[in-house]
Formats: C-alpha cells, structure tokens, sequence
C-alpha cells in the first residue's frame, strides 16, 4: 500500500541498497524534501522548503556566505532558490545582504506590507527589490504559492513585532508525489485559544519553537524586564508550552504526523536535552523520539522529507 510516510535522509540511506549520495537521493522525484533548518536561534534564522530544483527560503537571517555554505552541505544549488518568504522583522530573521543577494539572483520576497516599512523600502536589497518588481505581499489567512507545487499560508502569531507570521504549507499532489502539509511556527509568543488552531489540522510534519526552559530563564542573568518579554504573551514559548502545543497538533493530525523539529532555542537559556526531554514528555509516544529534532544555530539541522512508503 502507498502512502506519504517521513523519513530523515540519514534514515533513507540507511535503509537503501545503494550507495547513492544524498545529492543523487534528493534528486530522486520520489525522494523530495519537505524542509531543511539551516539556522534556527536569537541570531540567525533560515530554512529551505520545497526540492533541489526549485525551492525557497523561510527567513533570511544568516549572512550570504554562511547561507550558501549551508545550502551547499545540504545539496542546494543557490540558483535553486526562486523566493524567500518572511515571518517578520526582528533582526536575527532577515539581513540587508541577504536582500541584496535575493535581487541579485532574481528571486521573488514575499512578505506582508507592513514590514517593507518596517526594514525601510531605502535599505539597498529591499530597494533593488522593489525596484525590480520582485516583491509580493501576503495576507493573514490567504494562501499564496509562491514557488511551483507548494502553498503557503500565512498564520499571525502574537510575538511583538507585529505582524508576526508562522506558515502552514502544503506539497500540492502531482505524477508520482502525494500531497503532504506542515507548518513552521517560530517566534509565537503563545499558543493559546489565539492560535487559529483550525488552521493547523492534518499536518504531516512540524517546525514550532522550544524558546527556553523557564529555571534557566529565571536564574539568567538578563534584565528582568526581558525575562518578562520572553515568558510573557508576546514573547516566546518555553519548552512545556510547545510540548503542550505540539500535543494539541499531533492529536488533530489523525495519526499523521510523526516528524518534528524544534526551533528557535535561546543559546543562554535552554539546551538541545531539555527541549527534546520536555517534548517527549509532553508527547507520551504519539511521536517517535528518533524522529524528534532539535534545530541548531550553527549547523543545518535533519531534513524532514516527504517519501513514499510502500
Ligand atoms: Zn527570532
Ligand atoms: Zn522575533
């Protein structure tokens, strides 16, 4: 029986037969990629969605070298990249060179309207950008598919840099592929009854933030003003909060969703073992902790690939 199944790459090569690279796995149609972390933390986030031959970015918060030396570790040839999309403003999810490196490659930012002003339409990427026509402006709720195959919807979380977003994005079915969604959810603030949970019914995969544990956070030696940023409601969410979240996601996934990456881990206050622990614990089972991962600021992290299981 087929069906869309998930699978680390590290786990596909395992299982094969061949030695194949993963480059050569990537390129296999039945091999396609869901989502790639190639930074996730306070100082730089960025990720690609989509395959080896047409893709986009979520983010562009690393400098331009670190990014393509991150797309190339992973098998991304940089003229792959057709669009980037951002969730919002804040300093470590987008650089002016990385907008600069957008226009020069031709490829399209997507965005909503309000933080073209925010980063200022005189910033030299973002000008050039503009100037070329290849911007495009998102709606809260409205999808939009920015690169061939895959949709993207815009989600407003209530982090404080307002608007914030996070993406539900679905694999359109096409010969050969089945159709597969996830979301990637950084940056929340909470998730509580302000979440448009309805929005993330059925995933098959999930990218959500795992901040800080609330002792280290507590007994860190930042201001208290911040400690009171970041727990509160328009900050970022602790370890037990995406747990939490991530329980509600998987139970209204019908079974479906097996893979999880966590984001956005603060370098003071949390560690890879606490984050991972409390989800697994929040989870009881429903997720197979080999398939639990924890996304790292200075390397790109396990994709989560869609595949056919037979
Ligand atoms: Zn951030
Ligand atoms: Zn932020």
């Amino acid at each position: 029986m087929h069906g869309v199944g998930f699978a680390t790459i590290s786990s596909l090569i395992a299982g094969s037969k061949q030695a194949l690279s993963v480059h050569d796995r990537l390129r296999l149609d039945s091999f396609m990629i869901g989502l790639q972390i190639l930074a996730s933390g306070s100082a730089a986030n960025c990720s690609v969605v989509g395959d080896v031959n047409s893709s986009l970015l979520i983010d562009i918060g690393l400098g331009v070298r670190e990014m393509q030396n991150r797309l190339a570790a992973t098998g991304f040839e940089s003229s792959s990249i057709k669009a980037a999309v951002l969730t919002h403003t804040h300093t470590d999810h987008w650089k002016p060179a990385s907008l600069n490196w957008l226009a020069k490659n031709g490829a399209r930012l997507w965005c909503h309207a309000a933080h073209v002003d925010q980063i200022s339409p005189t910033t030299k990427g973002l000008e050039s950008l503009l100037n070329q026509g290849l911007v495009s402006f998102f709606q809260d709720g409205t999808p939009f598919r920015p690169i061939p195959s895959w949709t993207f919807t815009p989600i407003r979380v209530s982090h404080d840099a307002e608007p914030t977003f996070g993406f539900r994005f679905e694999r359109e079915a096409s010969s050969g592929r089945k159709k597969g969604a996830m979301a990637y959810l950084a940056d929340l603030g909470t998730a509580t009854d302000s979440l448009p949970w309805e929005m993330l019914h059925d995933l098959d995969g999930l990218a959500l933030e795992s901040n800080h544990d609330p002792d280290m956070l507590e007994s860190s030696n930042r201001p208290h003003h911040l400690i009171r940023r970041i727990r509160g409601n328009n900050g970022h969410l602790s370890n037990q909060q995406c747990g939490e979240a991530a329980a509600r996601l998987v139970r209204q996934s019908s079974g479906r969703l097996k893979s999880m990456v966590l984001l956005h881990l603060s370098r003071e206050c949390n560690t890879a073992q606490l984050a991972k622990d409390a989800s697994i614990k929040a989870l009881k089972g429903l997720v197979d902790p080999k398939h639990l991962h924890v996304a790292d600021q200075h390397a790109p992290t396990k994709p989560v690939i869609f595949t056919h299981s037979c």
